[in-house]
């Protein structure tokens, strides 16, 4: 066990590694982040920031001498990084979970293999598999590039097999998929937390809800059937094990309109729809990223209220500053702000977290708080 006072590490310097670091730093451990940014969110509530590139082999020999175990809290961290300061330290999540997660074509070829149903897909690396993939996919489809793509970006809709080649050009001929477009009915996420040991702890289901491909809502617990909440669970235990995955895992769920859950994506990190669980659960997803680092107990976290996450973007700033005091004097509502400087469209500058009774009456005063912050 890594126990507090020691000192832990993270690769990448943005919101999620700022509340993994001030939940570390609560609990009494020192933190590191490494970030090239000199105004990381991360770093600015760190222990000590070392700026360099993230395969800067200067830089991880540092990382890996201050800290006794070191985790990641940016999705697209070269998995090469994680794989060289694992050769002198602890890392968590691995290497190789980690470059799964990061790619669609390995992520999505690992669900199939393990019996995970997800989207109709293919692999589609160029144009000749363009056209054999358009007459075995459904069509409208989805193109989206295998690799960097986040909140919507790297993905073109699509309806026939000439804007399907269209497409693949505007994307620059990288590797891609192509997957069915899924007639949904909601969409969910489960977070859970894996030690090597391979105990698990699990989070409540989040409903979610997205506006042009970035979240916008997440609603706890999920308006779905007792039945639909515990498959949810069950399956990404199951995703959890197949990985042999260690640290905070998000796995992301369509309910179609049919009823049936698919898998649609994992991130191997703590997760924007987990954000509830700062204000809403007996123990937040960033306090078991650093349980399952340092190999401390794995606790079963419960839900303490209803709540509604949402999402603040950068245009809520187009009008001035939002008026703070409006969510401020609100009963049940937490301001979360990352500390970013530059507030731009689409850019994740906080959130709200808003308990009430009920989910319903959750996501009410969410989406008036919100509007209320707005000058213009
Ligand atoms: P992704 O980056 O793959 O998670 O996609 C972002 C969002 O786009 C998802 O959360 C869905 O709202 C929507 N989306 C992605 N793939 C599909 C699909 N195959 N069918 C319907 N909606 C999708």
């Amino acid at each position: 066990m890594i126990l507090p006072g020691q000192t832990v590490g993270v690769l990448g310097g943005g919101q999620l590694g700022r509340m993994f670091a001030l939940r570390a730093r609560t609990m009494g451990y020192r933190v590191v982040v490494l970030d090239p940014d000199s105004l990381s969110p991360a770093a600015a509530v760190a222990d000590q920031h070392i700026r360099t590139g993230y395969e800067d082999p200067k830089g991880l020999t540092e990382l890996s001498k201050l800290c006794a175990a070191v985790t990641t809290e940016f999705e697209n961290v070269p998995a090469r990084a994680l794989e060289r300061l694992a050769e002198t330290r602890i890392v968590r999540p691995s290497g190789p979970s980690v470059a799964t997660a990061q790619d669609r074509i390995a992520e999505k070829t690992f669900f199939q293999s393990h019996g995970f149903a997800t989207a109709e897909f293919r692999p589609v690396r160029d144009p000749e598999e363009v056209k054999a993939a358009v007459t075995q996919v459904r069509l409208p489809g989805l193109l989206k590039t295998s690799r960097l793509g986040y909140d919507g970006k790297g993905q073109i809709l699509v309806t026939d097999a000439a804007e399907a080649l269209e497409a693949f050009a505007r994307l620059g001929s990288v590797p891609c998929v192509l997957e069915e477009r899924v007639e949904l009915d909601r969409e969910l996420s489960v977070i859970v937390a894996r030690k090597a040991d391979g105990a698990q702890a699990i989070f409540p289901v989040a409903e979610n809800r997205h506006r042009e491909g970035i979240l916008d809502t997440s609603v706890v617990p999920a308006r779905v059937s007792q039945e639909m909440a515990n498959q949810a669970t069950a399956l990404v235990t199951e995703v959890a094990t197949a990985l042999d995955y260690v640290g905070v895992l998000a796995v992301e769920l369509f309910v179609t309109k049919s009823g049936k859950l698919l898998v649609n994506e994992m991130a191997p990190r703590p997760h924007n729809t987990g954000h509830y669980t700062l204000d809403a659960c007996s123990v937040d997803q960033f306090e078991l990223q650093l349980r399952t680092l340092c190999d401390l107990p794995l606790v079963q976290p419960w839900l303490l209220s209803p709540v509604t996450m949402i999402n603040l973007l950068g245009d809520l700033w187009s009008g001035g500053e939002p008026r703070w005091e409006e969510a401020l004097r609100r009963p049940g509502v937490r301001l979360h702000l990352y500390g970013k400087a530059e507030a731009r469209p689409g850019r994740k500058m906080g959130h709200l977290n808003c308990l009430a009774s009920t989910a319903d009456q959750a996501l009410t005063l969410a989406l008036e708080s919100r509007e209320a912050l707005r000058r213009n």
